[in-house]
């Protein structure tokens, strides 16, 4: 099989029909099986590797607490919301044992449903955090819909305004299905390498983009390249489209506005890193998954 990494199923429904059903929404607030998901400021709860999800008695009062609410929708038939909560929030009975905890860290150990839910709030929380005015007339703009748009609250404007996500393509660069390109950026962790990554600019195609990114950064020209799979990243509003890319060119000359270094490794040196001075990103991440692929021959450049 020519391409072996399979991207995951949707646990949640996100029941999109319901978002303006105002009378089902507060009915379901109400529900004994209706599921909340508690966050600080953007962060979920943790307690040990597994989200603080509350039902709603455990919840009590704490939800008065709430600086936003949205919708996620229906986990297994049961409703989902998600509250960001106010700062001293943490020390309300509902959530002891737990903590707001950094997402990228609980990538790795987070149950997959559970990491759909707590990304999917997040992406809407950063949102809010970050559009409490409009941005057509600058007047307060207040949530509609179960928290997933925005309307300005002058009349005459009236403008309604949509949480966004920003595409931004991740390429593995191979030079035949045995040798690939990693790079690191200024500030990473010492060691530590991953594939090319990029925004994706106004007016460009993903492939533009791909193209555009590997040249100003590490100076190499890619031929065929193939889609793989993507990845939510809100931090604060990402999407990973992840590409598997043809080189072809190899000289390498890094940009060191963009990058610290760059270097062809071979599936050989990838399978033990640190015996050759770097590390990768977990699986977890969009770029582990796909060098780990690339590792074991299951994902294989266009042109192999
Ligand atoms: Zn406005």
């Amino acid at each position: 099989m020519k391409n072996a990494v399979t991207p995951g199923v949707a646990a949640l429904d996100r029941a999109a029909d319901k978002r303006r059903d105002v009378s089902f929404l507060e009915q379901q607030l109400d529900q004994a099986e209706t599921l909340f998901v508690p966050f600080l400021r953007g962060q979920p709860f943790v307690r040990g590797s597994e989200l603080a999800l509350l039902t709603r008695r455990e919840t009590g009062d704490l939800i008065d607490q709430a600086t936003e609410m949205v919708w996620l929708g229906l986990l297994a038939g049961r409703a989902c919301f998600a509250l960001d909560l106010g700062p001293g929030a943490e020390r309300h009975a509902a959530l002891s044992g737990s903590q707001p905890s950094d997402l990228r860290m609980q990538l790795a150990q987070l149950p997959s449903a559970q990491l759909e839910l707590a990304l999917y709030g997040r992406a809407l929380f950063l949102w809010h955090a970050r559009h409490s005015f409009c941005s057509v007339c600058g007047q307060p703009s207040r949530p509609r819909q179960g928290g997933h748009t925005r309307v300005c609250s002058s009349s005459s404007c009236a403008s309604e305004h949509f949480p966004r996500t920003d595409p931004c393509v991740l390429v593995l660069v191979c030079d035949g299905p045995d040798r690939c390109l990693i790079a690191r950026s200024q500030g990473w962790p010492a060691g530590m390498y991953s594939a090319l990554a990029g925004f994706v600019e106004p007016g460009e195609t993903l492939e533009q983009a791909v193209a555009r990114e590997v040249l100003e950064e590490v100076g190499v020209e890619v031929g065929a390249m193939r889609y793989v799979m993507s990845q939510p990243w809100p931090f604060p509003a990402s999407l990973m489209l992840g590409y598997i890319a043809d080189a072809r060119t190899l000289e390498l000359r890094v940009d060191s506005h963009e990058l610290e270094a760059a270097r062809w490794v071979t599936r050989e040196q990838l399978r033990d890193p640190q015996q050759h001075g770097f590390f990768v990103p977990r699986p977890a991440a969009l770029a582990g998954q796909l060098l780990a692929a690339f590792v074991a021959g299951t994902l294989l450049p266009p042109s192999a």
